[in-house]
C-alpha cells in the first residue's frame, strides 16, 4: 500500500535492522526500542490491523516468527512479552498489523 511505513520497510524501499524474512512475514529491530530488546514482526502484505487480518494461518506464522526472534535473542529463560496495539485505545499509532517483542527487563502489569 502506498505511504505505509511498514509495506515500505517491507519490501525494502525503507531501510531497518533486519532479523528475520520469508515470503510472508519480516522482523526487524524497533527504532525507538522501549525495552533492551524491542522488535517487531509484520506481515509483507498490507493488513491495517489485526481485526483485518483473515487469514489465520499467516496469523499464526506471525506468532511463530516472534517467538523464534525472542528465543534468538536470548529471552527465553527471563521471559518476554509479545503486544499487538490495536486502534486508538491500544495505542496503535503504526496501521500495519505488527507484533512487538519486548524483553531483557522486568516489564510493568499491567500497562500504562
Ligand atoms: P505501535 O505504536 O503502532 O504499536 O508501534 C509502532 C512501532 O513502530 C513503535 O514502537 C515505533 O517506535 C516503531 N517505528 C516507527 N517508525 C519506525 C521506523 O521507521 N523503523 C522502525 N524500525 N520502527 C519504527
Ligand atoms: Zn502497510
Amino acid at each position: 500500500m502506498d505511504d505505509c511505513l511498514f509495506c515500505k520497510i517491507g519490501s525494502g524501499e525503507i531501510p531497518s535492522k533486519k532479523i528475520y524474512e520469508d515470503d510472508q512475514c519480516m522482523a526487524f529491530y524497533d527504532i525507538a526500542p522501549a525495552a533492551p530488546v524491542h522488535a517487531l514482526v509484520i506481515p509483507k502484505q498490507h493488513i491495517s490491523s489485526i481485526l483485518a487480518a483473515d487469514d489465520e494461518g499467516l496469523l499464526g506464522h506471525l506468532l511463530a516468527v516472534a517467538r523464534n526472534v525472542a528465543k534468538e535473542n536470548g529471552l527465553a529463560e527471563e521471559g518476554f512479552r509479545l503486544v499487538i496495539n490495536t486502534g486508538e485505545n491500544g495505542g496503535q499509532t503504526v496501521k500495519h498489523l505488527h507484533i512487538h517483542i519486548l524483553g531483557g527487563r522486568s516489564l510493568a502489569w499491567p500497562p500504562g
